[in-house]
């Protein structure tokens, strides 16, 4: 332990504190910061584990004092890198979450998942927007503004935030909304981190009951026909629905579904959230465009929403890069089939392209820190096999980054980039004047640099 909180700083700290303090070595660490890729350890110098906003106030002002960089965590989806110096505020305890059925206000304590608020919300008829997992913790996805499966819908999940509490640098426990320090609330919806630590967020719900959504899988010689099909097929599609197409191979384990296990497909997700009938002629063309393998798509309950994606509930290790582009056609496409087709030597698990636009295109009115509005489409692509990280992986996603080269939008989005872990592609983050004007609010709020932001 550094010398710095030798002293009974610490015995101190656990007074103030309700929630637990770990220091490095104590039992209990590990498993209170693990995260969604277990090959990621986090080994930091003091671990609190926040039961209170009190508590979030304590551990900041002992950090600050301390010379303990600050960092944040809920669920541990975010983490790329092990952290191994400072202090991490975990803030799984800040459980608490009210829904208003009046209002279709939720109070969203910074901990909480998105499942439990799907489930809470759905009681009254309502829905949040989400991202297309429902164990991604909700405060730590909107911080980056949230892209989901309604996101041509309703936009980022960042649009629907109303307020936040937060616990500043200096310890002090502040609101940020449209009315009381609105550039703070400016900065924290898109802006993500080096600004405060969240312990509640207000998130309007939308009255939503059903949706017409899922997946649909080509397998085989369907697989090229359907993508070629996709892509003509998005470009015309109705804004108020969602699609996205990921190549997946699917790993020859028996924890696959056994339809999929081993194989190569294409899953097409979709979602509509107006009338069922219209949402299944919007889906036919795509339907009819080449022999259909599984078919999931129909009616559902909106709160049924992370079964569109199906993203897995226990991570693996992996390795994952993101790119938002302004176009897709078929030029980008072929070359992208190519070099993910079977026998084509692929390490990828799944090579993902979303169809943004629509609602994302249109900021609030009071404007956000989000990135990535000018983007029409994501490229996600996701290796599994620890033996790819080094080399293939990073030089197939720079070979499909080659293909699409001339569509890589100028800027991206915080939670589709690797700004938070590579210093080149930190200011290309965010528009340039929305970089510089979060840098400034940064410098306002946390003039010490607590709160540890970004590549170091
Ligand atoms: C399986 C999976 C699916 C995903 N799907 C989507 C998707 O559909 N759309 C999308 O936009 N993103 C998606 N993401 C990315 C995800 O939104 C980010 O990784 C997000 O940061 C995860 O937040 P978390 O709280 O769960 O993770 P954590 O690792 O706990 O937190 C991540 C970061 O959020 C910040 N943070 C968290 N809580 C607070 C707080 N209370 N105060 C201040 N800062 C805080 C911190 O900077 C922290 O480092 C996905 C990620 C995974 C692993």
């Amino acid at each position: 332990m550094g010398s710095a909180f030798e002293s009974d700083a610490v015995a101190r700290l656990r007074d103030a504190v309700s929630g637990t303090v770990y220091l490095r070595g104590d039992d209990g660490l590990a498993a209170e910061v693990a995260c969604f890729d277990p090959t990621v350890i986090h080994d930091p110098e003091v671990v609190v584990a926040v039961a209170t906003e009190n508590d979030v106030a304590e551990a900041v002002r002992f950090a600050a004092e301390n010379g303990l960089p600050v960092r944040v965590q809920a669920t541990g989806h975010g983490s790329e890198l092990p952290i191994t110096d400072g202090l991490i505020i975990s803030t799984r305890a800040l459980d608490q979450l009210q829904i208003d059925g009046d209002t279709g206000f939720a109070t969203i304590g910074a901990g909480l998942r998105w499942a439990p608020i799907i489930a809470a919300a759905a009681e009254f008829g309502l829905a949040p927007i989400t991202g297309s997992s429902s164990s991604v913790g909700a405060v730590g996805y909107t911080l980056g503004g949230g892209l989901g499966p309604l996101a041509r819908s309703h936009g980022f999940t960042a649009d629907w935030v109303r307020g936040f509490r937060v616990v500043t640098a200096a310890g002090d426990i502040v609101t940020a909304d449209a009315s009381t320090n609105p550039e703070l609330f400016w900065a924290l919806r898109g802006g993500k981190g080096g600004l405060a630590v969240v312990t509640e967020m207000t998130l309007e719900l939308v009255p939503l009951r059903t949706l017409y959504a899922g997946s649909i899988f080509f397998e085989g010689d369907a697989v090229e026909p359907a993508f070629r099909a996709w892509i003509d097929w998005s470009a015309g599609l109705a804004d108020e629905a969602t699609t996205s197409a990921v190549f997946l191979q699917v790993p020859d384990v028996e924890a696959a579904p056994p339809p999929l296990r081993g194989r190569f497909v294409l899953s097409v997700r979709f979602a509509y959230p107006g009338d069922p009938a219209e949402g299944e002629k919007l889906f036919a063309p795509l339907r009819a465009s080449a022999a259909v393998y599984l078919d999931f798509v129909g009616e559902m309950p909106a709160a049924a929403v992370a079964s569109i994606h199906n993203d897995p509930e226990q991570g693996s290790a992996s390795w994952v890069r993101g790119l938002m582009l302004d176009s897709f056609d078929q030029e980008a496409g072929r070359a992208i089939y190519e070099l993910v087709k079977p026998g084509s030597g692929s390490p990828f698990l799944a090579v993902e392209v979303r169809q943004i636009g629509g609602a994302t295109a249109r900021d609030t009115f009071d404007g956000t820190a989000v990135g990535g509005r000018e983007s029409r489409y994501t490229l996600s692509t996701i290796a599994g096999d620890p033996a790819t990280f080094a080399e293939l992986a990073p030089a197939r996603a720079a070979a499909i980054s080659e293909a699409v080269a001339d569509k890589i939008s100028a800027t991206t989005n915080v939670n589709w980039s690797v700004g938070l872990v590579e210093k080149a592609a930190f200011e290309k983050t965010w528009p340039p004047a929305v970089f510089d004007r979060l840098a400034a609010d940064r410098a306002e709020w946390d003039p010490q640099r607590v709160f540890a932001f970004g590549p170091q």
